[in-house]
């Protein structure tokens, strides 16, 4: 009898208890920038209701956060670049109100993110760049143009509040990926016909869908992921690349993996409620027919990448691999997925933060990339012209004789020799010579 009283009393204390901690006091508050827009996170003690309205004349933000106090230290932001002056805070009544002096005019966008393994309850304060939104409606797709780049979508995983895996030595994912795609990108854009395009450039977050959308914005060719795992295991290790699966992951780890990077947007915040499913039913609809190309197109790039970091790195596995990832749900868009290693594992952590190593990765992937591309150029592309042009022939008729071809196809003899190995000037009526690009 006696103990189940105390146990009982005990559940009252605790009750008690956290009947006072139910208020979300601000503890703590993050500033990320993004190119668009800053992200304010507030850590609240718990759930709470909030307020946001805009004030002009001069321009501020008005956060009312309910039965709240605070209790961060709001000097040490570093606001320089963003367009918020100061915060200042007071209290109305049970009330926390932060007022935001604003530089300019931004859009305010809020949110509440329940608490997960990394962080409590959070307030999320998206403050947007006014001319952001008429920019994006204005940026037309823009036309297929004769001779065009192939644009890949280079996507450093995770960033801002979430900082994916931390590795041994507080390496983290955000900064390691963004290096890689940063490398990968610049061997893209160094080469003729091709055009990198990053879907974060710096450390702030973007939802999944937020990644995607990038992707189809740019009309790109190809989506390419990058991420760096951790397991609780330590001993875990290799990279590993992967493409998505309709049916389900091929593997345990597979499933772990897929759960673990499709969780970020619990962490990073989503920043809005889907506006944009209308945009499923169509994509549900595109899916059987789309998906099929989309598909042979991200296993063959997957295979060749896979190849190409199995020279210098150890893999997960033998083949590429496949899994439900959020982020590869582009059904007319080849997409892949490259985990360029645990992160947790001490080896790879330290191969994975130096200059040289992201170098190697980078180039492994580009190189995966190039090398199905000129094999299978989109129509219309500078690559597929080339190729054309590369790949002319011409049949010998009669009265011919070498060096009439050459001027007839505006090439020099010694450059027709040499791509059909010629060793003598003698051809045969029916003969078929390559023609060298002019
Ligand atoms: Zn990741």
């Amino acid at each position: 009898m006696f103990p189940k009283l105390v146990s009982g009393l005990l559940g009252l204390l605790f009750l008690c208890v956290a009947a006072v901690t139910q208020a979300g006091d601000v503890k703590k508050v993050r500033m990320w920038l993004a190119p668009d827009h800053v992200r304010l996170v507030f850590d609240l003690s718990g759930p709470s209701a909030h307020k946001v309205f805009t004030l002009s004349n001069p321009h501020r933000i008005v956060l009312d956060v309910e039965n709240a106090k605070l209790t961060a230290d709001l000097t040490k932001l570093g606001l320089d670049k963003s367009p918020v002056q100061r915060i200042r805070s007071g209290k109305n009544g049970k009330t926390l109100r932060l007022v935001l002096d604003l530089k300019r005019a931004v859009r305010p966008k809020s949110f509440e993110l329940k608490p997960n393994q990394k962080y409590g309850h959070r307030l999320v304060l998206d403050l947007y760049e006014k001319d952001s939104l008429v920019k994006a409606k204005k940026t037309a797709k823009p036309k297929a143009v004769a001779g065009r780049d192939i644009v890949i979508a280079i996507d450093a995983g995770h960033g801002g509040d979430d900082p994916g895996a931390i590795g041994s030595g507080r390496v983290r994912e955000k900064d390691v990926v963004l290096a890689i795609a940063k490398e990968l990108k610049r061997r893209l854009d160094q080469t003729p016909g091709y055009k990198g395009k990053l879907t974060r450039t710096g450390d702030y977050y973007i939802s999944l869908r937020g990644r995607t959308k990038a992707a189809r914005k740019h009309n790109a060719d190809l989506f390419v992921s990058i991420h760096a795992d951790a397991f609780k295991d330590h001993r875990a290790r290799g990279a590993s690349v992967w493409v998505l699966s309709s049916r389900g992951a091929s593997s345990e780890m597979g499933r772990w993996l897929a759960r673990k990077e499709n969780s970020a947007d619990l962490i990073g915040g989503v920043g809005s409620v889907s506006l944009d499913d209308k945009d499923n039913v169509l994509a549900s609809v595109l899916l059987d027919m789309s998906m099929t190309a989309s598909r042979e197109d991200s296993r063959s790039i997957a295979k060749g990448i896979h190849g190409n970091i199995k020279r210098f790195a150890r893999m997960h596995k033998s083949h590429v691999e496949q899994a439900g990832f959020v982020v590869l749900k582009s059904p007319d868009i080849p997409s892949i997925l490259v985990e360029t290693g645990f992160i947790s594992n001490p080896g790879e952590a330290a191969k994975l933060k130096t200059r040289s190593y992201q170098k190697k990765m980078a180039d492994a992937v580009y190189k995966g990339i190039t090398q199905h591309f000129e094999r299978k150029p989109p129509a219309l592309t500078y690559v597929a012209q080339r190729k054309a042009k590369d790949n002319r022939s011409y049949k010998v008729v009669r009265g011919d004789t070498l060096s009439v071809i050459a001027s007839k196809n505006g090439v020099s003899l010694a450059s027709l020799r040499k791509v059909n190995s010629l060793k003598s000037d003698r051809i045969k009526i029916g003969q078929v010579l390559r023609i060298p690009a002019s």
